[in-house]
């Protein structure tokens, strides 16, 4: 007998609606279609929503971490601490400057970037770090801080999975020198794609201000405007970075629901781990002491040793159940350009090649509805029960 499928849960759905629908279409109809208005609003609103100085729009954050890493004038030769758990683009922004990103190894609960482990590879030539806060929980910031400012580094936190987050009560984006946000279509404010720089430094403001678009002097974007001028110069070299007005009234919409939206992954998350904390086979996700989580994403891990199947083949059974899983992240140094490039050996990183083994993403968005959450926990214990040793 062939199953049924029941359902189809995707892995992610946006939370966005008729109000973004409106939203974007008043911009199409005001005939202002770039960077303007709505792009000074949503960052203004961003800046005050994480409590920095300044927010600079982009178009993703890989942009945003490249433009941090021109503001800090990273040099070729130089080293750049990223955790090896993650995203390429936190490291592939290193090598538009010809430096080198040195993969660092993860703590095994959180599997955010080991302290410890980025200590022990700094070398003459490290001049910057790049925590990412996995799945939406901060990373330990004061050990972060405490080894950067005693070897002398700068911080650029990659925080495309944490907004909303908070560390010592102190919100993401406002902790360090510059912050990176993704509003990639599945991160926790989706403008399609789209990104955003915080800092409280006006001289980095201004200066990825001006590189985001062409090296051209601030308010560039103005000089179709009836306020601008046909006169412009170009400082330096820059690139094509700007958000567009169209995405930022999606992303002043997404702005107003986010902490609800957070308040909605939340709930769902406990839900899930109340389900799963007393499974001898599963660990759930934790968040640690003094730190809120954006909950972007819920990697439940399996117990390998408790079960007779692995983790491609759970993944294999959950889809032909319908539901909607993936796996964050293939380890850098496990992908062949960082393996080849920069010989990386799996042994050199023996937390993160053990835990990538055994973790899954599983559905979290705010609309799941309560069926969805009972359907996705039933079936993820079924397949855990009927593989238990
Ligand atoms: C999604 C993601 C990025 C890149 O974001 P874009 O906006 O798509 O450029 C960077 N780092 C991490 C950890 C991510 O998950």
């Amino acid at each position: 007998m062939t199953k049924v499928i029941e359902k189809e849960i995707p892995f992610h759905l946006a939370d966005v609606g008729e109000e973004e629908a409106q939203a974007a279409a008043e911009v199409v109809r005001s005939g202002w279609l770039t960077m303007g208005p709505k792009t000074i609003e949503f960052e203004q609103q961003f800046a005050a929503y994480v409590g920095a100085k300044h927010a600079v729009g982009v178009n993703s954050c890989t942009a945003a971490l490249h433009l941090a890493l021109d503001a800090i004038g990273l040099k070729p030769g130089d080293e750049v601490l990223v955790p090896t758990t993650t995203f390429t683009a936190t490291a592939e922004v290193v090598t538009y400057f010809k430096a080198k990103p040195v993969l660092v190894d993860v703590d095994p609960v959180s599997l955010c970037i080991d302290p410890a482990d980025a200590e022990r590879r700094i070398t003459s030539r490290t001049r910057a770090i790049i925590p990412v806060h996995f799945a939406g929980q901060p990373c330990e910031m004061d050990a972060i801080r405490d080894i950067a400012a005693c070897r002398n580094l700068r911080v650029i936190e990659d925080a495309a999975h944490a907004l909303p987050a908070s560390y010592n009560g102190i919100p993401v984006g406002c902790i360090s020198e510059l912050t990176a946000f993704s509003f990639y279509a599945t991160k926790t404010l989706t403008t399609g794609e789209g990104g955003m720089v915080t800092t409280d430094n006006d001289d980095l403001a201004k200066r990825i201000r001006m590189m985001r678009l062409h090296g051209i002097g601030r308010d560039a974007w103005k000089r179709y405007s009836s306020e601008g001028s046909w006169f412009y110069e170009v400082l330096d070299t820059g690139f094509k970075y700007n958000l567009t007005d169209i995405q930022s009234a999606i992303g002043l919409v997404q702005l107003r629901k986010c902490s609800q939206m957070r308040d909605a992954r939340e709930a769902i998350a406990a839900r899930y781990t109340d389900a799963f904390s007393s499974e001898e086979a599963l660990l759930a996700p934790s968040v640690g002491p003094c730190r809120s989580s954006a909950w972007h994403l819920y990697v439940l891990r399996l117990n390998l040793d408790q079960l007779t199947i692995s983790r491609a083949e759970v993944i294999e059974k959950l889809k032909t159940r319908g539901i909607g899983t993936s796996v964050h992240f293939i380890p850098l140094h496990m992908h062949p350009y960082y393996r080849d490039t920069y010989q990386y050996h799996a042994e050199d990183f023996p937390v993160a090649t053990e835990q990538y083994e055994r973790y899954i993403s599983l559905p979290l968005f705010p609309g799941m509805t309560s069926s969805q959450i009972d359907y996705v926990i039933e079936n993820v214990l079924a397949i855990i029960h009927a593989a238990s040793r």
